[in-house]
């Protein structure tokens, strides 16, 4: 049926109404309907082997546009809404975000599910339906608040299945409900996102902000995410959530595969299971326990099966981030598993006398990542150089035992949503000069190469960035009621906060340019610094960072001395909406995490396919753009990893000393317990930083401050040599092609699942 004919007789069904008189809200429902329609009739995918890929976290963002592309119809719904006086993207304002995810690692894996599907391979997510998600994140007297992000609505792209299943923990059962999600792929099939809940879910339990009875496990299993990417706090709840996953996911994966007809004693043959970090973990010992207990296996059999089966990725070196959980916590949650985890221990101790790579320490913690390791079949990191460091430092031990499991997998990012819905003006440029290969081969950008000295084409790169600068103005207007201005630099760094990611150390800079231009010396052209960041509610330091940031923004935008020159914009509520606002209109990407510690990122490869110049750190993939753009075409500052490594190793790192040695930092510092600073803010989150920083600062700002202002004027400098910076935008785009999810998830397939 024609696009126009099905939406009018749905908008008829649903309102008794044409698409003209229905208001923004109707019509985004009817397009959800139509959408869900079409995508009832695409084909499920198949093949001799499929993937379950299990995960906390699917940080999926808004679907509507990105399925609409998808199924090839998102241009003809644009013009029928336009010939009915309807604006497509007003429709997609309509659509709650799912709040499914922290940050990187479940954006990753949204990523990975439109890539799988893409490719035409078979493969399915597995996670949680979290009713309020991650929380949201709300500013008051210049602090964060944390509230319930109610992101469900009656109808949504959740369709209740009739699926379920018992779990059982330590203290009773619970029963499972069974929600999916469609992920369909880019002119090509569809598969699943299950995402489990508990029928006795009980949304009345939270009262306040995010605060609820942490006991009553099965009223509030499915509540929250636990709102935290990187430090575990020893919490019986996550690890409630993490086995009602993995449960759920095992009986579901067995169901599956006796409804195929398929020997279990082959699951490996047919089945590949992804753990996304160490959460999903307990999937191994469960997947042991049910064949074990239920279906007649011995234990030898199903480690040996399990063990071919499963494939482990790590995200993170942060020590505090690999999950160790006390034995007795286990013992409280899942006795059932405790026997399983103790039998796999036994048999590496039986094995191997080194006590670094034991499962169950002499504290008797049980750690996670060695599980994976020893009982999967594949290690891999997220970028080539985590991959070293896992395998020369965090993972040696591991690595010497296993050479071959250890494989790399540089992170990816999908194009459908970072690059032709978020940005469909490029989009189109690209379509025009390139031709239109490169949205199904992303190498093929590097065409574009050859019109580096097109002043046409250049100008128009340029033009696109203004008309999204020009656009990201009248959002931020309108949503945190700032003026910026278009002809100013958009500098940005976005993305979760933490001390790692030092958005402290963009800070620091803001304070010295803000002193230079009170002392008289302005910069050529105005900057405007645009932060967006959650930080988890007990981290401490993470929230007067934040606390700087908007104290900052108060005291630059408000004086009209400086304010010509510079503006400081902390966005409320940072999410992928926003990030797709963002990322089109940003001129310089901050990417200055301390070198070893971000594995990968992936916000820097949004950047860079959107035309921005990255300023960053040898960090995580900021090491593969630069090797791809070379040194003319990115910003690199401060020290290398394997220094950062020593400086741990002979803990020598004395950040009073670069305080001591450097008036430039002294001042930047010492500003931030100023008497201007503390009559705006507050005395107890500034002091606790500054001694933060003077007496601790573990990820080392003030090691990298004095060579990142230097690289940063550097940058500042450049922009005003428009032609160069053009070019410089140019081969970003033309060489972003490398990090495009296809190109991840075809090398997971030929390496790890193998699948067709
Ligand atoms: C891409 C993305 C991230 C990850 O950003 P990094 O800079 O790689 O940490 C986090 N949050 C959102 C909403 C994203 O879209």
């Amino acid at each position: 049926m024609a696009l126009e004919t099905e939406l009018t007789e749905l908008t008829k069904k649903l309102y008794g109404k044409t698409i003209k008189a229905c208001s923004n809200a109707q019509l985004y429902d009817a397009v959800l309907q139509l959408t869900k329609d079409r995508m009832d009739s695409a084909k499920l995918l198949d093949g001799k082997r499929k993937v379950y890929y299990i995960s906390m976290e699917f940080l999926i963002g808004k679907l509507l546009s990105n399925n609409l592309i998808n199924l090839g119809i998102y241009n003809e719904l644009a013009e029928v809404l336009k010939a009915n006086g309807k604006d497509i993207c007003k429709i997609e304002d309509a659509e709650p975000e799912p709040s499914l995810g922290n940050g990187g690692l479940g954006r990753l894996a949204a990523c990975f599910l439109d890539s799988i599907a893409t490719l035409g391979l078979p493969g399915d997510g597995i996670g949680l339906n979290y009713h309020y998600g991650l929380f949201k994140q709300v500013f008051r007297k210049k602090l964060q608040n944390a509230e319930k992000n109610d992101w469900i609505e009656e109808n949504s792209w959740l369709r209740k299945t009739g699926t379920t299943f018992k779990v059982k923990f330590g203290c009773g059962t619970v029963t499972s409900v069974l929600y999916d999600i469609d992920v369909i792929g880019y002119e090509n099939g569809k598969n699943k996102l299950h995402l489990f809940d508990i029928k006795t879910i009980d949304e009345s339990l939270v009262q306040k902000g995010i605060t609820f009875d942490k006991k009553a496990v099965d009223k509030n299993l499915t509540l929250f995410l636990y709102p935290d990417d990187s430090d575990v706090d020893g919490n019986l709840l996550r690890i409630y959530q993490e086995y009602f996953m993995v449960s759920n996911g095992a009986q579901l994966i067995i169901a599956e595969e006796k409804a195929k007809g398929h020997d279990l004693h082959k699951l490996d043959k047919h089945v590949a299971i992804q753990i996304n970090d160490t959460h999903p973990s307990m999937v191994i010992p469960e997947l042991i326990r049910i064949l074990t207990k239920k279906e007649g296996f011995t234990m030898d059999e199903a480690i040996k099966v399990v063990s071919k089966t499963c494939a482990y990725t790590n995200h993170t070196i942060l020590a505090e981030a690999l999950e160790k959980w006390p034995l007795d916590y286990l013992k409280e949650v899942v006795p059932q598993l405790v026997p399983i985890i103790k039998e796999l221990d036994k048999r590496i101790k039986a094995k191997y006398s080194d006590p670094t790579v034991q499962i169950i320490d002499k504290q008797k913690r049980v750690h996670m990542a060695h599980m994976d390791i020893h009982y999967g079949f594949s290690v891999n990191g997220v970028a080539a150089i985590h991959t070293e460091i896992l395998k020369d430092t965090e993972l040696n031990n591991f690595y010497k035992l296993y050479p071959k499991k250890f494989n790399n997998k540089t992170n990816g990012i999908t194009f459908r949503r970072w690059l032709m819905a978020c940005n469909p003006e490029l989009t189109a440029l690209l379509d025009e000069t390139i031709g239109t290969e490169y949205k199904k081969d992303a190498f093929q950008l590097e065409k574009l190469l050859e019109y580096k000295d097109d002043k046409k084409v250049l100008d128009r790169i340029a033009n696109i960035k203004k008309a999204k600068k020009v656009a990201l103005a009248e959002y931020l207007k309108k949503n945190e009621k700032v003026d910026i201005d278009p002809e100013s630099i958009y500098d940005i760094q976005i993305k979760r906060m933490h001390e790692y990611k030092r958005q402290q150390m963009n800070a620091l800079y803001i304070i010295h340019k803000y002193l230079e231009i009170k002392g008289g010396k302005t910069p050529k052209r105005p900057i405007t610094f645009i932060f967006g960041a959650k930080a988890a509610p007990a981290y401490i330091i993470a929230q007067d960072i934040i606390h700087l940031i908007l104290v900052l923004s108060d005291i630059v935008n408000n004086d009209p001395e400086v304010s010509k020159y510079m503006k400081v914009v902390m966005v409320e509520n940072y999410n992928v909406t926003y990030a797709e606002k963002l990322i089109p209109a940003c001129d310089i990407s901050e990417q200055i995490s301390l070198a070893s510690k971000e594995a990968s990122g992936t916000g820097n490869m949004k950047f860079m396919l959107n035309g921005a110049v990255t300023l960053g750190t040898s960090d995580g993939a900021n090491v593969e753009i630069n090797e791809l753009v070379g040194y003319e075409n990115i910003y690199i500052f401060g020290e290398k990893s394997d220094t950062v490594i020593e400086h741990y190793a002979k803990a020598d790192y004395v950040s009073k000393d670069f305080y001591n040695k450097s008036k430039v930092i002294k001042e930047a510092v010492d500003f931030i317990v100023s008497d201007e600073v503390i009559k705006k803010g507050n005395k107890k989150n500034l002091t606790r930083l500054y001694n933060e920083l003077l007496n601790k600062d573990w990820f080392m700002t003030l090691l990298d401050l004095e060579d990142y202002i230097k690289v940063k004027d550097k940058a500042f400098k450049d922009y005003e040599k428009r032609t160069e910076w053009k070019k410089k935008a140019l081969v970003n785009i033309a060489k972003a092609g490398f990090f495009s999810s296809d190109r991840t998830i075809a090398e997971y397939n030929r390496d790890i699942w193998k699948l067709k």
